[in-house]
Order: C-alpha cells, then structure tokens, then sequence
C-alpha cells in the first residue's frame, strides 16, 4: 500500500466503552480529521433516534455536521442489518472515491462482537483501503472499574456471547477459566441458576460501564434482582482464595 493510499483508508473508529476519554489518541484524531463519521442508531418505537456512539462523539467535540447516522433495525434477523451494513458499504465507498476522509464507528472495539466489521470485510474485498483502530472493550473497562485482576497466573479466560447455559459456565470455571459474559440480556435465567449452583464463585455484574448510570454489583442478592439491560456484562472468576 502506498503512502497516499494509506491516508485515505476508510477508517474503523473504535470509540471505547462510553467514558469519552476512553478513546485513543489515534481514534480521536481520526475522528476530528474525517469529513464523513457513520454512526449507527436505533429507532425506538416513539421514533426517536438513539445512538451511544453519537453521545460519545458529541461529548468529544466532534462536529455533529460530519455525523451519517444510520439506522440499524431492532429485529433480531441478521440480514436487516445487513440491508442497512450494505448501503452503507455503497455510500461510504462513493464518499471515499469522492476523496473525503470517512471513518464508521463502533462502541468498545470494532473487531469485538461488533457487526460493522462486516463492512470493513466488503470494503476490503471491493479492493477499497480500510484500517481499524484498536480500542478499549467494555469488558476491560469493566475489569478496571471492579478493580479486578481479570485473569491471574495459570487462568484462562473465556469470552462468550450470552448464549450459555450455567453448565458451561460451571465447567468453564472448574477447569480454571475466568468467564466473560456479554449480551447478558440473553441468558438472564441461566446466570440466575448459574448463582444458584456455584456460590462458590465470584460474580461481577457490571451495566453501563463508563456512563453515569455505570452499575457494578459483586453481592449475589443483588445481581440476582439486578435490570440486566442490553449494556450489561458479568466476569465470573474462581473465588479469590
Ligand atoms: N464491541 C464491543 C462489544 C459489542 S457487543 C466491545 O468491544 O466491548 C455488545 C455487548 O457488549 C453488550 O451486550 C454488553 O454485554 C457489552 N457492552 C458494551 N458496552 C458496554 C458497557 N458500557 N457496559 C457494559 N457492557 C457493555
């Protein structure tokens, strides 16, 4: 790739888990340096836009002018978004053939469960320059905030997207792994049972991570009766001994 090229990659913001100042430097500057940013948002049934990324990006200054928000369908069947993930691959090609700097974000890191990085896959078989900027993943943030040692020593660690049962996960953990749960709101009656089994575990309950709403729960009693909202997450880990 040539020097020129490289520059005019089509850019893959990661933005961080929520808190604004958890975007790198490079994120940042990609950000202010774009003409075109992508921004995914959801329509709620009243109409309304939301958009986690676009509230991070407006708290970090970024002019809300350079925003193409797109919707991504609420309906659980992938090919929606794939719909919407196809004509955004069209316009942001066209925006970036035009020689505009374009970057599409995403929450935590781009390459971590996050949908956009099938655009960046069409982008790169269309032959058209892309680049992902690392970022911080709401289960890091989420470590920190709990001021935990995610994995220690000999552990192993275990990422899985809320489709578990509380058999696995006591396997997982018996056999030296730390779990991370994402997507919790998917498996909400299996972490209740998963409590139930094993109190002999420590459990981490985490919503919202760098956002004001931010919750973190260790006390069973209380994540049992916890929301778990979409943003939740659990770090699961043998008990300290
Ligand atoms: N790319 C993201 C993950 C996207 S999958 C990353 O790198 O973190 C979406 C899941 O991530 C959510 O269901 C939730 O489990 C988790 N998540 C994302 N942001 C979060 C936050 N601020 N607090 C808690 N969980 C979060």
């Amino acid at each position: 790739m040539d020097e020129h090229t490289k520059l005019n990659s089509i850019r893959f913001v990661s933005l961080g888990p929520g808190d604004p100042e958890l975007i790198t430097v490079k994120g940042l500057k990609a950000l202010q340096e774009a003409d075109c940013i992508f921004c995914p948002e959801t329509v709620t049934r009243q109409g309304e836009g939301l958009s986690r990324a676009a509230d991070i990006m407006l708290e970090l200054g970024i002019d809300s002018r350079h925003f193409y928000r797109f919707s991504l369908p609420m309906d659980k069947r992938r090919e929606k978004a794939l719909e919407a993930y196809d004509k955004v691959c069209v316009e942001a090609a066209n925006l970036w053939k035009k020689g505009l700097k374009v970057c599409l974000v995403a929450e935590g890191d781009a390459g971590l469960y996050s949908s956009v990085h099938y655009v960046y896959e069409k982008l790169d078989s269309e032959g058209i320059p892309v680049e992902h900027i690392a970022g911080i993943p709401a289960f890091i943030a989420a470590g920190a905030c709990g001021g935990l040692h995610i994995v220690s020593q000999e552990e192993r660690l275990m990422v899985v997207p809320g489709v578990v049962t509380a058999d696995e996960i006591g396997n997982f953990v018996g056999n030296g792994h730390a779990v991370v749960i994402m997507k919790l709101s998917r498996c909400k009656e299996e972490i209740k049972r998963c409590l139930q089994l094993h109190p002999e575990y420590d459990y981490h309950y985490f919503e919202n991570v760098g956002l004001p709403n931010e919750v973190c729960l260790q006390e069973t009693e209380q994540i049992e009766t916890a929301a778990f909202p979409y943003f939740s997450l659990l770090i699961v880990r043998p008990k300290a001994s």
